[in-house]
């Protein structure tokens, strides 16, 4: 490497490093709100008056996402249809069903995305997916496997209560409903929990605000299906964030919008998404009977590396030529150059950094390519490493900064000063606008008690939030000592495989489905954790140092917002990555001894 070259990466890591520091708050999540009561309502669906239920179930699942969804379905492949899903929303889905804002779409390729395609006999029409027809499939799935029947929609729980004696859950909800069922199964989601900024005067504006996650297109005109906003052509609008969310709306609001003002405080690093209809004969030629499986676990193959030992190294296989794969792939090759005998956090970190200056550069390089006014690229350049925040994929985001109507209001890292009841100021210049859409993102909650709001009490009547106050402790982040027959599906302590999430879904409700088979036929009524298998396996993710490490990023959801808790170490996933966790998971499952359980009859 050549003297130049280095100078100039060392500037970048120092700027890096710079704004960082600007942005770093020390009320961490603490900075944010919640919406409020009025905010957060459905605008999709009308609630429908019901009876109370008081009855029975075998297995209780709280949440219709994914999650919720795919446990149902393995559950129904091995003939348990005794299964009650619920969820505060009016259907399946989860952030599907709520994020209908425009252009919002997956950014895993749909042919993974969707999960169940065999079963369900689904073609994707795009290459990665419009929350439509995502939307449409988790409904398909609920119909498939017969997960309406006994779901309960706007229904949120209030406490499940373990009852030792009779050996079940007892589960009262805000409808009035009180019921029991053998099993329990938490899938509340870690998106699932819109935040807003903890502005000053927020709550004095007296135009139109709403999140994106309940979009209003009463006010902004459109549907999901066909988001062209023609209320918009007399509006002032401001959005506020410029994370994913905003990254796909950006473009469509921009498009009718008498004027939009884009406030930054951070920008995101923006690739082309390059999104097209799938090709009929080309799926065809790759829907083979286990299809899905051969192309998640490529698709897996290339994210692992990133995490842990020991890296493999097969080629990449990316068949589905998926940008952010790609990207997988890049930075995996770029840990393993650094020779075997030396490759610890250290000298990952360092080959790393040397990657992100080129990475940075070649982002910075197409945003300056697509944006016509030199002031406003800048702007728009983001200055951390690729890890620090997801990277966004998107045709349209930069381009809206090219119509006339469309102005960015870059903060410095420093956010929107105030609102007032007519105006956003920022930067001291105050923005008269209709209307702010917060394109505030969610809260995080990798953390599971962020998104737990009930009591769930088990033996002994602990609760699930004290038992935690330590940190999470678990079995494959499924069991927990202490509460029974009771499962949580997150990210924590288990694959951590956020990349293609279902594929982490749909590995935890297998083995949740075959433990409560196992069960059944073996005329067994309690399973639960052995506490000294529950032991080992959170301390060992605690002793995993982060790979590659992140805590020098600019803060943001994925770090935690520059948190520094001790707790956080429990969050991560197994030290073998995703592939070696679902490797030992399927031994784990062949074996059919359930190491780490204790059963009971
Ligand atoms: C816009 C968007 C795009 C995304 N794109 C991708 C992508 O391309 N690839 C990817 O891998 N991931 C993506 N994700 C992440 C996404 O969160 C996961 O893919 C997945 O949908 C999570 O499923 P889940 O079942 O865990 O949670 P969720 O989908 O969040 O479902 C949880 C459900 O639990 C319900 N709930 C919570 N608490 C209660 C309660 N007390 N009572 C009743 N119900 C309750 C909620 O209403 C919610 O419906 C995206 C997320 C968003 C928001």
């Amino acid at each position: 490497m050549n003297d130049t070259i280095q100078l100039d990466a060392d500037a970048v890591l120092r700027r890096f490093a710079e704004e960082r520091e600007k942005r770093l708050r020390p009320e961490g999540f603490g900075q944010y709100l919640g919406l409020t009561q009025d905010m957060d309502r459905d605008p999709w669906t009308e609630r429908q008056e019901r009876p109370p239920v008081a009855d029975h179930v075998t297995f209780t699942f709280v949440g219709g996402g994914w999650a919720g969804l795919l446990t149902g379905a393995e559950l129904a492949k091995r003939g348990i249809h005794d299964v009650r899903i619920i969820d505060r929303a009016g259907d399946f889905g989860g952030v599907w069903y709520w994020n209908r804002y425009p252009g919002v779409m997956c950014d895993s390729p749909a042919a993974l995305y969707l999960p169940l395609l065999e079963e369900t006999g689904h073609m994707p029409s795009m290459k990665y997916a419009f929350q439509p027809e995502i939307l449409e499939h988790c409904q398909r799935i609920g119909r498939h496997f017969g997960l309406y029947d006994k779901a309960l929609f706007h229904t949120s729980v209030e406490r499940a209560e373990w009852d030792e004696a009779a050996r079940l859950w007892r589960i009262t909800t805000d409808r009035g409903d009180s019921f029991t069922s053998t099993y329990l199964s938490l899938g509340l989601g870690f998106f699932s929990t819109p935040k807003l900024p903890g502005i000053h005067g927020i709550e004095k504006f007296k135009g139109k605000a709403f999140h994106a996650a309940r979009w209003d297109y009463a006010y902004t005109g459109g549907s999901p299906a066909d988001p062209r906003l023609d209320k918009l052509t007399d509006k002032r609008v401001a959005v506020i964030g410029t994370g994913a969310t905003a990254i796909q709306c950006i473009g469509p609001v921009s498009e009718t919008a008498k004027e939009l003002y884009v406030f930054q405080r951070t920008p995101s690093a923006v690739s082309p998404r390059g999104n097209g209809p799938v090709d009929e004969a080309w799926f065809r030629s790759i829907a083979t009977p286990g299809w899905q499986k051969r192309y998640n676990d490529a698709y897996v193959r290339d994210w692992t590396g990133l995490w842990g030992q020991p890296f493999s190294l097969e080629p990449s296989l990316d068949p589905l030529d998926d940008d952010f794969a790609k990207f997988a792939a890049r930075l995996r090759s770029v840990i393993l150059s650094v020779p075997a005998e030396i490759r610890n956090p250290v000298t990952v970190k360092a080959a790393l950094d040397k990657a992100s200056v080129d990475i940075v550069s070649e982002v910075h390089e197409y945003i300056r390519g697509m944006v016509s006014d030199p002031d406003t690229a800048e702007k728009l350049l983001p200055w951390y490493r690729p890890l620090c925040k997801r990277p966004t994929f998107n045709d349209d985001y930069l381009h809206a900064y090219n119509r006339p109507g469309t102005r960015l209001v870059d903060t410095d890292g420093k956010g929107v000063e105030a609102i007032t009841e007519t105006a956003v100021i920022a930067n001291g210049t105050e923005y008269p606008v209709d209307c702010i859409i917060y394109a505030s993102g969610f809260e995080f909650a990798k953390d599971p008690l962020r998104a737990l709001k009930f009591e769930v009490l088990g033996t002994g009547g602990i609760d699930l939030r004290s038992h935690w106050a330590q940190g999470v402790r678990s079995l494959h982040g499924l069991h927990t000592r202490g509460f029974p027959n009771m499962f949580t599906v997150q990210l924590a302590q288990g694959a951590d495989f956020a990349a293609n999430v279902p594929t982490g879904w749909q590995d935890a409700g297998e083995t949740i489905a075959l433990i409560v088979d196992h069960m059944r036929q073996q005329g067994l009524s309690r399973v639960e954790v052995e506490e000294a298998d529950e032991l080992a396996w959170s301390q060992q993710i605690a002793a995993t140092p982060p790979m590659p490490d992140t805590r020098d990023c600019t803060p943001g959801l994925l770090t935690f917002e520059g948190g520094t808790d001790p707790r956080i170490a429990l969050l991560s996933g197994v030290p073998e990555g995703p592939r070696g966790f679902f490797a030992m998971m399927a031994g784990w499952k062949l074996s059919g001894d359930f190491a780490g359980l204790e059963f009971q009859q």
